[in-house]
């Protein structure tokens, strides 16, 4: 069979209705009266005529030109796009949850005060902190929260010149751009030859104007930063905070905290690790921790509990304000809970458990054909890049991403992070099983094999797709968002 046709994308037909409704039975004058003359349409919309098995059938075939994680493997490393159980869809939807309305009286939403309670207590528990507001709609937007934080405090105890925020090279392209919205200046720090930040480098740009260091740990090579102690010492002993990119908390959950790593600030991609599936554009969550000290300055309201009743706190003078609408993406926040509850602290544990095999028993099996920058053991992702591969035949990372489309599977994450030439970050997690994971690294392969018998075959990659390799530059700068007719 042939795949979808793109071209099949028009299907207009003039007269074709997808509703049918009663004649109006009120006067054309009475219409005109009523609606101000520059609003009222002369002729009819130019919309698609189409009937409604046709758009059934059009918005069904689209969602099928998309590859996602409930069709096959999806290994973008830093992403976590790991299978997200459809039963904690099912929690977010009931009725009791769906149907709240934000201004609705504390008293009678007493239920979902309760879990938005033990969310922020069972999220303190898992990364060491004191307390956490769920307001945040994303990794980034926790970033800027969690900054923000440090920037008020460092104000309120009067130490004004505290305008550096460190950042490692490998660190994730939100890091700098948070920073960069608070008006701090960005330090970038080199890493060692273990991939890990280089304390040496480290010890040159501390000083008494850091505000604070960013770090993900493991960071975005999958490598646990074996000095982070230190790291931290060194930090706090120059008056300087250290803020936690909590987006790879897959790697650590029951093994590690960052509130024990000398961690100050944390946030949390509950739509990465705690069960909501993302990568199309819908809500996420980016709850943010802190320790003790750093609690005056947390967003309003977080929730409180007074051993009797749940209630919204917003007496808090030194807070910086409020970072969203209402209390955040409530939805994002039961599929968490539901998730965390499901597990417990043993299987949450399980989960980093198996994201961290998964990767390291891939990562070995593709050393065979790939090579492996930093050779340590990884955490729940690693990059490799096909060094050998590129010097026999040319064939490069972009290639190989393309090439595996053919193969049904979601490329990694390809030339980041940027300290490694041509790479392949990728992130297995937990949810996949054994032969979903052999399939890739035997794709993987069969592509460096492809590479030396037919490398054009791999270079002109993707043959199957729908669409072939496109303009990404000017798809994300000329993007079509729009149907016209004819256009
Ligand atoms: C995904 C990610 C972020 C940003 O999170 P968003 O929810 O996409 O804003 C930050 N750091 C790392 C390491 C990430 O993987």
């Amino acid at each position: 069979m042939k795949g979808p046709e793109p071209l099949i994308f028009e299907l207009s037909s003039p007269g074709r209705k997808a509703y049918s409704l009663p004649a109006s039975d009120v006067p054309e004058k009475d219409i005109r009266s009523l609606i101000p003359g520059g609003f009222l349409r002369e002729g009819e919309p130019d919309l698609p005529e189409v009937s409604e098995v046709d758009v059934v059938r059009h918005y069904t075939r689209l969602s099928q030109l998309n590859h996602g994680v409930d069709i096959g493997f999806y290994p973008l490393g830093s992403c976590t796009m790991k299978y997200s159980p459809k039963v904690n869809e099912w929690a977010a939807r009931l009725p009791g949850f769906a149907w709240l309305h934000p201004y609705q009286p504390e008293e009678l939403v007493q239920g979902a005060l309760q879990l938005m309670y033990e969310l922020q207590q069972y999220l303190a528990e898992i990364g060491g902190v004191d307390k956490v507001s769920l307001q945040p709609a994303a990794g980034a937007h926790g970033e800027l929260t969690g900054l923000l934080i440090i920037r008020a405090y460092h104000r309120h105890r009067g130490e004004l010149g505290r305008d550096k925020i460190i950042v490692p090279d490998s660190a994730h392209g939100t890091n700098p751009a948070s920073a960069a919205m608070t008006g701090c200046r960005i330090v970038e720090v080199k890493s060692d030859s273990r991939g890990g930040v280089d304390v040496g480098e480290l010890e040159k740009v501390l000083d008494e104007r850091v505000a604070a260091l960013m770090l993900t740990n493991p960071n975005t090579l999958g490598l646990f930063d074996e000095n982070i102690v230190r790291i931290a010492r060194m930090v706090h002993d120059k008056g300087g905070l250290l803020y936690y990119d909590g987006a790879n908390a897959n790697a650590i959950m029951g093994y590690s905290r960052p509130g024990d790593m000398g961690f100050d600030v944390v946030h949390f991609n509950l739509h990465k690790t705690f069960s909501t599936p993302h990568g199309g554009g819908g809500p996420g969550s980016g709850p943010v921790g802190v320790k003790e000290k750093l609690i005056p300055f947390l967003p309003v309201p977080t929730v409180g509990f007074d051993g009797e009743r749940y209630f919204l706190e917003y007496d808090r003078p030194l807070t910086i304000g409020q970072m969203k609408a209402f209390y955040g993406n409530f939805g994002v926040a039961v599929k968490a809970y539901a998730y965390i509850r499901a597990l417990g602290a043993e299987g949450l544990k399980r989960v980093s458990e198996n994201a961290v095999l998964n990767a390291n028993y891939v990562m070995r099996r593709l050393l065979e054909w790939y090579d492996l920058p930093y050779d340590r053991h990884c955490k729940h992702e690693f990059v490799v890049n096909p060094r050998r591969i590129k010097d026999r035949t040319g064939v490069k990372t972009l290639d190989i991403a393309k090439r595996l489309l053919d193969y049904g599977v979601h490329p990694p994450t390809v030339y980041f992070p940027l300290i490694v030439d041509e790479a392949l970050m990728i992130e297995p997690t937990e949810t996949e099983s054994q032969e979903a994971l052999d399939y890739f690294v035997e794709a993987l392969g069969k592509i460096a094999e492809e590479a030396e018998r037919d490398p054009e075959k791999v270079k002109t990659a993707p043959h199957t797709t729908p669409v072939g390799r496109l303009d990404e530059a000017g798809a994300a700068r000329r993007p079509v968002l729009r149907w016209r007719r004819g256009a």
